[in-house]
């Protein structure tokens, strides 16, 4: 029986690698949460300014037209705040730096569930694999919600310990529990249209890409459209 997480948390902090990753993967949740009263942050860890195929675009320039897409885009989900990090995409290294910066954001937000990459996840099929920069990212993020964030001993000068209670990784293969979407799937297919520099070919596609998706997931929940995560609890 499929289990869907129905009780949106206080505070939740997304943290994905690149502008666009966190409403592909979970920006059905963030809007239903942000509606709900929760107060919803993003922190990106990268700018995003390798995203093209085209060698004329100036990695600074999309970088920049990145950061006012996303700004749109959160705006567009209701969260409270959206940050970065600002490391040159693809160049992520799952270091000390990276990591002290995490536990320092989730200190400074305290927030109960943390979502992020699942970092186990590598081969999708035959023909894809997961983006480094996502895998770093989940894995670090796993080592800074516990033990370096609740610890006070880890990064001491990073903010009074704080114990993250959930953490719900997007983009699993292993997916346990679903929240439903249904009334938020099409902010989320507007939010992820608001990164328009990724989709040459125009953004129309974007929310029936958004949709099939959440409807797949619906199927595995019990509800028309809902997104996938595989849950940890924490700190219990
Ligand atoms: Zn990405």
């Amino acid at each position: 029986m499929a289990e869907l997480f129905s009780e949106p948390p206080g505070r939740a902090l997304a943290i994905y690698a690149h502008p666009d990753d966190p409403d592909v993967s979970c920006g059905g949740t963030l809007a239903a949460w942000a509606k709900a009263g929760c107060e919803v942050r993003i922190l990106l860890c990268t700018d995003g300014g390798k995203g093209s195929s085209d060698p004329r675009v100036d990695p600074v320039a999309l970088a920049a037209r990145r950061a006012e897409e996303s700004a749109a885009a959160a705006e567009r989900l209701g969260v409270a705040g959206q940050a970065s990090l600002n490391y040159p995409d693809g160049e992520l290294g799952d270091d000390t730096g990276l990591r002290g910066a995490l536990v320092a954001a989730v200190r400074s937000h305290r927030p109960d569930v943390v979502l992020c990459p699942d970092p186990t996840a590598i081969f999708f099929g035959q023909d894809y694999f997961n983006h480094r920069d996502h895998r770093i990212t989940g894995m670090a993020v796993l080592d800074a919600v516990s033990p370096a964030a609740a610890l006070p001993h880890y990064f001491p000068d990073a903010g009074p310990a704080h114990q993250v209670t959930t953490v719900l990784l997007s983009g699993t293969l292993e997916p346990d529990v679903w929240v439903d979407i249904s009334s938020t799937v099409d902010v989320k297919g507007e939010a992820v249209a608001c990164h328009r520099s990724q989709f040459p070919d125009g953004v129309e596609w974007a929310s029936t890409a958004v949709r099939l998706g959440a409807e797949d997931a619906g199927r595995q929940a019990g509800v028309a459209y809902a997104e996938g995560f595989r849950r940890l609890r924490l700190g219990g």
